[in-house]
């Protein structure tokens, strides 16, 4: 797949709920569990492993910090942590709470549904400042300004 065809590559990291130089955060509502974050790797890099190890220690503790926001956003049973990128090969962690009562426990959320669940979705601008509080606000350094 050419980055012109990909879908996260014409996601405009301005508009996401957190971006530093590398990588960006966005949200999504899925039905029957709640708000997950999905942390995007800038450039359209397929493989964990064709980045160097400083790149990929640098995109995995932003995934570590959005896990532990969302967790003391939403005291879920259990977080989940995902790369998959069968659909799209463009490097992107899903990091996702998870309740006993969700859609889907105990199985993933690409599962099919386990039973009827309320979907627990988080304001942005809840999800938006605790972002900031515990990644610290990068996006305002000069590059993602320009
Ligand atoms: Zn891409």
């Amino acid at each position: 797949m050419m980055s012109g065809d990909c879908a996260l590559c014409v996601l405009d990291a301005a508009e996401a709920l957190w971006a530093n130089d590398q990588c960006f955060v966005i949200s999504a509502d899925v039905t029957g569990v709640g708000t997950i974050c999905r942390v995007i790797w800038r450039a359209h890099i397929r493989e964990m492993s064709d980045l160097d190890a400083a790149a990929r220690g640098a995109f995995m503790d932003i995934v570590w910090g959005v896990e532990a926001v969302l967790r003391t956003l939403t005291r879920p049973a259990k977080m989940n942590v995902a790369s998959l990128g069968n659909q799209v090969p463009h490097l992107h962690w899903h990091v996702i709470p998870r309740y006993r009562d969700d859609a889907y426990f105990p199985e993933t959320i690409w599962a099919p549904a386990h039973r009827d669940a309320l979907t627990r979705p988080l304001q942005d601008t809840v999800l938006r400042a605790a972002l900031e509080a515990g990644l610290g606000n990068q996006a305002k350094s000069p590059s993602i300004m320009a």
